[in-house]
């Protein structure tokens, strides 16, 4: 199987909740940029006060921050390990190559109308990042999560004008990674569209 996995992707597309299921079922580690730079922000550290300024906008945070803070974290990952919301950048794809050779990068297609959706109706747990959906996945008591039973709130970015500005940055920086990694011969796209289990099903056929 595949063990060393990128979830490319634009925002909303299913990474976050394809990435709770291979954790879950197929004890990958999950690195996740979007939660750790959360994470900083919450604590207010210098790193959260740089990053909060181009996330509530929908911009990237700029390629050294994001590279100062996944080199360490790259060089310590062994086994079955998924990036998820890293590399968005060709910039950030050429560190992480320098660093290690990864298996496949799965690209989830989903398009704009579903996209923004998705996002506006979206929920977050702030304890475990597990993500939920108003309309399609609904969590079992209203505004709490099921896993660890928190408050779920909704990301200062999951707005319509952030979440329009989001997929705009990700045309621009991130899209062009689904042809960097064809020509290396990692990438494997699947339609993100439809019931989860049979996404996952699909996630699940491309690390064979
Ligand atoms: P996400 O949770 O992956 O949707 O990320 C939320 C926000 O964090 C993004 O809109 C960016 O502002 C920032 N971010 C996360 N990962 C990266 C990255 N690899 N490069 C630049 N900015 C990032």
């Amino acid at each position: 199987m595949k063990t060393k996995i990128i979830l490319l992707g634009p925002p909303g597309c299913g990474k976050g909740t394809q990435a709770e299921l291979l954790g879950d079922r197929l004890d990958f580690v999950r690195l996740s940029t979007g939660d750790m730079l959360r994470e900083a922000v919450r604590n207010d550290t210098p790193l959260g006060k740089e990053a909060k300024k181009y996330m509530d906008a929908g911009a990237l945070v700029p390629n050294d921050v994001i590279i100062g803070m996944m080199k360490d974290k790259i060089r310590e990952l062994k086994g079955t390990f998924l990036l998820d919301g890293f590399p968005r950048t060709v910039e950030q794809a050429d560190a992480l190559a320098k660093e290690i050779d990864i298996d496949v990068a799965i690209n989830l297609d989903v398009d704009d109308e579903e996209l923004v959706s998705r996002l506006t109706n979206r929920r977050s747990c702030p304890e475990c990042n597990s993500v939920y959906h108003l309309i399609n996945k609904v969590p079992k008591k209203e505004g709490v999560c099921d896993k660890c039973g928190c408050k779920l709130y909704q990301r200062d970015d999951d707005t319509e004008k952030t979440v329009r500005n989001r997929l705009r940055v990700y045309r621009e920086n991130t899209y062009p990674l689904i042809e960097y990694y064809r020509e290396r011969g990692k990438l494997a796209t699947i339609e993100g569209i439809g019931d989860i289990e049979y996404i996952y099903t699909q996630v699940s056929k491309a690390l064979k």
